[in-house]
């Protein structure tokens, strides 16, 4: 028996009837892979509880408890003392295992839950004894059940006692890979890896695309693309990471089509690329971040300009969000700061001096037929660049 294991509590999963062997055998795979840098844990779900438990002394468990709090399909994470069923020993452990959240507190309650029914004392009956321990343990604690500084969970669970404070909370959503696969446009901005972060939550698998036009972009701006992604595959795991050269594409576009065209022109193309991209990598659908009115390419017209010429049913999470909300995920996820340093995007490149903010469609593509359009997209995509990101 471990002295300490980790406690995770479930969120939607726990709704999902028939299929909800299938989320938690997703959830519990996914674990085992993010505990893997922490040592060698065993993970098992039991009564809508997956345990993470440390095979030996070497395991990390800080490593671990911070993993798990970035595993989606996890709402409450629960650091938990472990000891026998048995009164005496729940009292000794809440006190020891305990002891420096008691210390700081003024004020506690004990909740108790039993699902074995067979333990002799009922839930109350256990809060009751474990409560008059502690107050004759730490004498100057007091009782107060409704704003309590500290709750002292009791859970009485088949094989073991758990003793543990409020659970932190998880990342929420449902895990990865049970919502299928998608392709994120990633660029070097603030939006697009926040976009990918909330996708993932809702269980998609990722692969990003990301469009570079060397050397007016640099290197450095590819790498910010990859840096920001490693940042969210802590969330979603490996994302494999496929780089698209867009420099002749784009510079025909600069020198032969409308140039107050030329913004939704590139999005067209980049959606196309995307698109066949994502096919080929199995994904059914494509991701990207923006949020509608935030530039010129992202009202409704230009929208409208852009999807007529994907397959793929585009997801844009981020639609209906403000600046400053999506500002508030990137510092959550630790994006921000790599998304605010400064590299040229291909995006930000020969950009029009007006571009137009409400482009029709059929100007749209009477405007590219000025370029071969076809050939170039084929020529960008015999150039694709495939890695693995890891988190
Ligand atoms: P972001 O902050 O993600 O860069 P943005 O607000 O700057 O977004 P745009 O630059 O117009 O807006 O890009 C809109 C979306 O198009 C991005 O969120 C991203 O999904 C995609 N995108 C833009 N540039 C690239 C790129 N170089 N490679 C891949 N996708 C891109
Ligand atoms: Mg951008």
């Amino acid at each position: 028996m471990p002295q300490e294991v980790i406690l995770l509590k479930l969120g939607e999963i726990a709704l999902k009837g028939l299929n909800r062997r299938k989320f938690e055998d997703a959830l519990v795979q996914n674990i085992r892979r993010r505990m893997s840098a922490a040592g060698e844990f065993s993970v098992s779900s039991r009564q809508s509880t997956i345990y993470v438990e440390p095979k030996d002394d070497l395991c990390d468990m800080d490593l671990a408890e911070e993993r798990c709090g970035k595993v989606f399909g996890v709402v409450g994470v629960a650091r938990a003392g472990v000891c026998e069923k048995d009164l005496g020993k729940i009292q000794e452990k809440a006190g020891e295992y305990l002891e420096e959240a008691l210390e700081e507190a003024s004020t506690f309650k004990v909740e108790c839950k039993r699902s074995d029914k067979k333990f002799p004392l009922k839930s109350p009956e256990i809060s009751a004894q474990v409560g008059g321990y502690l107050l004759e343990k730490f004498p100057h604690l007091s009782v107060n059940v409704h704003a309590p500084d500290v709750t002292v969970r009791v859970e009485v669970r088949e094989e073991h006692a758990y003793v543990h404070t409020d659970p932190k909370p998880g990342a929420g959503g449902i895990p990865v890979g049970t919502g299928g696969r998608a392709a994120i446009l990633i660029s070097g901005g603030l939006d697009s890896p926040v976009a990918a972060w909330m996708m993932a939550k809702r269980g998609v698998e990722l692969t990003a695309v990301h469009f570079a036009s060397p050397p007016y972009t640099s290197e450095l701006a590819r790498e910010k693309g990859k840096r920001l992604l490693q940042k969210v595959a802590q969330y979603a795991g490996r994302v494999k990471f496929i780089t698209v050269n867009f420099t002749h594409l784009q510079e025909e576009i600069r020198d032969h089509c409308p140039e107050d065209l030329n913004t939704v022109i590139l999005r067209r193309f980049m959606l196309r690329a995307a698109d066949r991209v994502a096919k080929d990598e199995n994904c059914s659908a494509l991701i990207t971040g923006e949020s509608l009115g935030q530039v010129a390419s992202q009202t409704i017209q230009a929208i409208a300009c852009t999807d007529a010429v994907a397959t793929l049913p585009v997801f844009r999470p981020l639609i209906g969000m403000d600046k400053s909300e999506i500002v508030k995920i990137a510092y959550q996820i630790d994006t921000y700061d790599i998304s605010i340093e400064p590299y040229e995007d291909c995006c930000t490149i020969f950009t029009p001096k007006h571009p137009r903010t409400r482009p029709i469609l059929h100007f749209v593509e009477d405007g590219e037929r000025a370029i071969e359009g076809e050939a170039l997209l084929e020529e960008a995509l015999q150039t694709l660049e495939t890695e693995w990101i890891y988190p």
